[in-house]
């Protein structure tokens, strides 16, 4: 690293992470951190971002990095019907990146700490030729109230959380790079799904006291994630095309650059919603808990089949075979 020591990073890293937190009994700083381990199971996660892999430094601002760095992972925590707790944050550090771009980037480590009641207790940065952001996460859940991909039965309904495909249309845009898109109200709405992402974890563990048989969260769309929980649970699944909730904003987006909302929506990453498989009794409460206590809307958007495969179920009631990359229009 130029222009700062690897000391002066460490100092103002501990200046933006450090300060008293719940269960931290020593943070960054030391050779390594002191935590409480909480009175549930634990549940641990990792994810990596590489730049020109998994992000263009050019088109994110770091503060958006940094949030989104430590959201992928509370995602998976969340995905689980848990809780984060502490975060560890190692940093690949090019030469020519910037003290003043790495403040920013655990400025936005340090908000998103705030945003999901956790802390980052340590972590390590080395030279690298490129930037690579490596987070792990730790969180907690009551034994008997974790959700696997692995349990979903037949019968069960598939739910979604929130509105799909706006990140994948962000990323679209973004490389579209059309100025007054860009600046749109709906281009913003894109752009900001993508760089600005959340978990929705108090979601996630109201789907688990819901009853939830599965559940994930949807990083690489709707329609890969859906076949990742029909493999673990050995069933199948039918997806009715019209309930699916494609984002507003995609609809004045896809009129623009001719895109189909409804493809983006099912083959689209990164959105962070959660899959759920919810027994049909079950579906109407956990709808109202949602909407109560997070206005988070949650749509059934079809039915676990014991046949394995996956279908897509048009408005006539049609069934075609629902690809991992979504729905292919020009099949039709
Ligand atoms: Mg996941």
């Amino acid at each position: 690293m130029t222009g700062f020591t690897e000391d002066e990073l460490v100092q103002a890293v501990r200046t933006i992470l450090g300060g008293a937190a719940p269960g931290v009994l020593l943070g960054p700083g030391d050779d390594a951190a002191l935590v409480e381990p909480g009175a549930h199971v634990g549940v641990l996660t990792a994810d990596l971002l590489i730049e020109g892999v998994h992000f263009e430094r050019a088109s994110i601002a770091a503060r958006d990095l940094g949030h989104k760095s430590l959201t992928v992972n509370v995602s998976d925590v969340a995905a689980m019907g848990g809780s984060p707790r502490y975060g560890l944050v190692s940093l690949g550090v090019p030469p020519d990146v910037e003290l003043s771009w790495l403040v920013e980037l655990f400025g936005g480590i340090r908000d998103a700490a705030q945003d999901y009641g956790m802390s980052v207790v340590g972590g390590d940065t080395s030279r690298a030729e490129c930037i690579v952001v490596s987070v792990a996460v730790t969180g907690e859940v009551a034994a008997a109230g974790a959700v696997t991909r692995a349990g979903a039965r037949p019968g069960d309904r598939v739910v979604v959380t929130g509105a799909l495909g706006a990140a994948a249309g962000g990323v679209r845009l973004a490389r579209e790079g059309d100025r007054a898109a860009l600046t749109s109200d709906w281009g913003r709405a894109l752009i900001a799904a993508a760089d600005r992402p959340s978990a929705r974890v108090g979601e996630g563990q109201t789907l688990a006291g819901a009853g939830a048989s599965a559940m994930i969260d949807i990083s690489d769309g709707l329609a890969r994630d859906l076949g990742r929980v029909c493999a673990e649970s050995h069933v199948g699944a039918a997806v009715r095309l019209a309930d699916v909730p494609v984002a507003e904003a995609l609809r004045p987006f896809g009129a623009a650059f001719g895109v189909e909302p409804l493809q983006l929506a099912l083959g689209g990453g990164e959105d962070y919603e959660l899959l759920a498989c919810l027994p049909p009794e079950r579906v109407e409460d956990a709808r109202a808990a949602l909407r109560e206590r997070f206005d988070t809307a949650l749509t059934d958007v079809g039915a676990v089949r014991a046949s394995p495969g996956m279908v897509a179920v048009a408005a006539d009631g049609s069934e075609r075979p629902l690809e991992p990359s979504g729905w292919d229009h020009f099949a039709a």
